[in-house]
């Protein structure tokens, strides 16, 4: 039974590759993030369920009465985002003109996302009790758009309907019946409750450092960000939109290494005024 899933399960992925299923989201980068990705739905159906998803998001905390309460913090949050969004081109030339869209939830929650297609939503807990400066800020939302341009949410979806179909192929070898998978509910599923893999954060880390950089905003503040949260977490708060997958310390060193890399981007920026 295990041996037929696992050549279902080999078959259709060489099927998945044969159709072209295999692409990469981004160019690579000064930082350097290239990896080949299983895409089995378009952009267009994830950025669509996405846009749903935030929407309702957004009209539940209207109701709520706590959607955008802060104008400082929203005006803030903001201005970060307008610097950070066109240097998206440089990892992918479709990105600048993807329809952004920043909003804050006034919330104890120490959480933060950006969904397929530029949904940024950033809670009130996140800056406040961990006093963000922008420049935190921008190594925030840089990650967190990372994940977005690298569409590591589709590939979950992706490799999702790949497991269900493996499976439904061993059935289907074995003569048993299989029910519809139900794909919608799985993607919607995947975009809410996200937990990105360690190759994930390690992407999104490399990424939003540079877009952080070159937006003007010290790279450096990756980590004091980071000990912030290695703080905030021994207190038994973990950040709701964090991974645990690597650790905290593993990706202060990350940033650290590639600080060489990153600060002339920044300095350029920065003489670029
Ligand atoms: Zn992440």
């Amino acid at each position: 039974m295990l041996t037929r899933r696992i050549v279902a399960a080999i078959s259709f992925c060489l099927w998945a590759l044969a159709l072209g299923g295999c692409q990469t989201t981004t160019s690579g980068g000064a930082v350097g993030a290239e990896r080949r990705q299983l895409m089995l739905v378009s952009s267009q159906e994830l950025d669509q369920m996405a846009a749903q998803g935030y929407n309702k998001l957004k009209s539940d905390a209207a109701a709520k009465g706590t959607l955008n309460t802060d104008g400082a913090m929203l005006q803030r949050v903001r201005a970060v985002a307008a610097r950070l969004e066109p240097q998206t081109r440089v990892f992918r030339s479709d990105a600048p003109a993807w329809k952004w869209e920043v909003n804050v939830i006034n919330s104890n929650e120490l959480n933060a996302f950006c969904m397929p297609g530029g949904k940024i939503m950033f809670y009130s807990g996140l800056i406040r009790q961990l006093a963000l400066s922008d420049d935190e800020i921008a190594i925030v939302m840089g990650h967190e758009i990372a994940h977005a341009l690298r569409e590591h949410s589709r590939e979950q979806v992706s490799q999702a309907i790949a497991a269900q179909t493996a499976i439904g192929l061993g059935a289907a070898l074995l003569g048993l019946g299989q029910g519809s998978a139900d794909i919608a509910g799985m993607g919607y599923q995947a975009l809410i409750a996200t937990r990105f893999s360690r190759t994930d954060e390690n992407e999104a880390d490399r990424i939003g450092l540079e877009l952080t950089a070159r937006a003007g905003y010290d790279p450096r503040a990756g980590v004091s960000m980071w000990q912030k949260m290695i703080k905030a977490s021994s207190g038994g708060r973990a950040p709701g939109f964090l991974s645990s997958h690597p650790t905290e310390s593993s990706r202060v060193q990350q940033i650290e290494a590639l600080l060489p890399t990153v600060m002339p981007l920044y300095a350029a920026a920065r003489r670029g005024g």
